[in-house]
């Protein structure tokens, strides 16, 4: 089993916080396309002719491609890799790009899941971050995509943003709630490197959200989302039963995934590789047959730090009896004072975070790694 990633890198403009690869440069998508079908090719045996389970166009914003390009780049995956063991296909989306006929064309395609980035449904906020989008164009936007017939859409929020309240947070959470979708990621806002909102926070001009704050607003989300029937199934993650991301999931359960495009990562069980964060570097490479891309192969160590890291941070946990007997060893040394003191728990063989301390978790799992 495994996953195809492509990334579609235009946005139409870019957020004040944005720090993934992406470029208003969309009069380039034309050649940007034939580089991916090109590259799909290139790394024809990459996945080791596994059967793909999921496919996911993130971005950027992939519903700035049009229906054709978007269809061309599906057709270049099916004829290479082959997609008839596909269970989920999934389009992140803006609200504002959203209409009937683009969700129809998407369906046609197979798309069955449309992940909406909409952050906050405070318009003022939504301004603040320079999203392009209003609340009521992401509602509307949700209830197209439902009408349409998608029945697994999922919409991204944010929280810590600055002047954002408790209560804010809490209108946010119950207008997610009833627009009826079937899954929530929700992301405390962060401060990246380069961004226009690092400048504002360094000049004084933005002042951030506490940390006790934040973490009464994860409170908040977690209880309010349990109340109305969503799991919990991942620090970030929550879904109705049954509608947990089998894309997402793989990444944290060690799955192979092939990410195509600029500044994409794949990853084949003992090694991680990524394409330039340069659309030029990445699309003249392609076309001369000589991708470019950095690699870092894993030492035992990378691996049993990554398997923590990842599986720590879902409700599943820790598997002990996927490790090797020194590696169950280790950790449960190391996890003799977390466990003592509630940041761990032991139950079915599992080691998991709590949800009371999820909220730390990057500090609790790094006391468990080895050097
Ligand atoms: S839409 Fe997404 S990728 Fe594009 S600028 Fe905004 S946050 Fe970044």
């Amino acid at each position: 089993m495994a996953g195809i990633y492509i990334h579609i890198p235009f946005c139409s403009k870019r957020c004040i916080y944005c720090g993934f690869f992406s470029t208003v440069r969309q009069e380039e998508a034309a050649r940007y396309v034939g580089a991916l079908c090109r590259e799909l090719q290139l790394r024809k045996g990459y996945l080791s002719d596994a059967p793909v389970k999921t496919l996911y166009f993130g971005g950027g914003t992939p519903s700035r491609l049009t229906i054709d390009h978007l269809g061309s780049i599906i057709s270049a995956i099916d004829s290479v890799f082959g997609l008839s063991h596909l269970e989920e296909l999934t389009v992140e989306c803006n609200p504002d790009d959203i209409t009937p006929d683009y969700v129809c064309a998407l369906r046609a395609f197979g798309v069955n899941r449309i992940s909406m980035g909409v952050q906050t449904f405070n318009d003022n906020l939504l301004t603040f971050l320079r999203r392009r989008h209003t609340a009521a164009q992401a509602l509307e936007a949700v209830r197209i995509c439902r009408d349409s017939g998608i029945t697994n859409i999922s919409i991204d929020l944010m929280y810590g943003l600055p002047g954002q309240t408790l209560d804010m947070f809490r209108s946010d959470l119950e207008t997610a709630l009833s627009a009826c979708v079937q899954h929530i990621s929700s992301y405390c806002l962060s401060y990246e490197e380069g961004t226009p909102l690092q400048v504002l926070r360094d000049q004084g001009r933005v002042v951030p959200a506490t940390d006790d704050l934040c973490a009464r607003m994860f409170t908040l989300m977690c209880d309010t989302l349990h109340a109305a029937g969503f799991d919990h199934y991942e620090i970030s993650n929550f879904c109705r039963p049954g509608f947990h991301s089998r894309h997402n999931s793989s990444y944290w359960d060690g799955t192979p995934y092939l990410g195509v495009g600029a500044s994409a990562h794949s990853y084949n069980g003992t090694s991680r590789q990524w394409n330039p964060s340069d659309l030029d570097a990445y699309m003249t490479a392609i076309e001369h047959s000589t991708p470019q891309y950095e690699i870092e192969t894993l030492t035992p160590a990378d691996l049993y730090n990554e398997k923590l890291m990842l599986s720590l941070r879902t409700a599943q946990g820790l598997n002990l009896s996927a490790l090797s007997s020194n590696d169950r060893h280790s950790v449960l040394q190391s996890a003799e004072n977390l466990l003592n003191n509630d940041s761990l728990i032991l139950e079915n063989n599992h080691l998991r975070i709590p949800e009371h301390r999820l909220f730390i978790s990057d500090t609790i799992i790094s006391t468990l790694f080895k050097s």
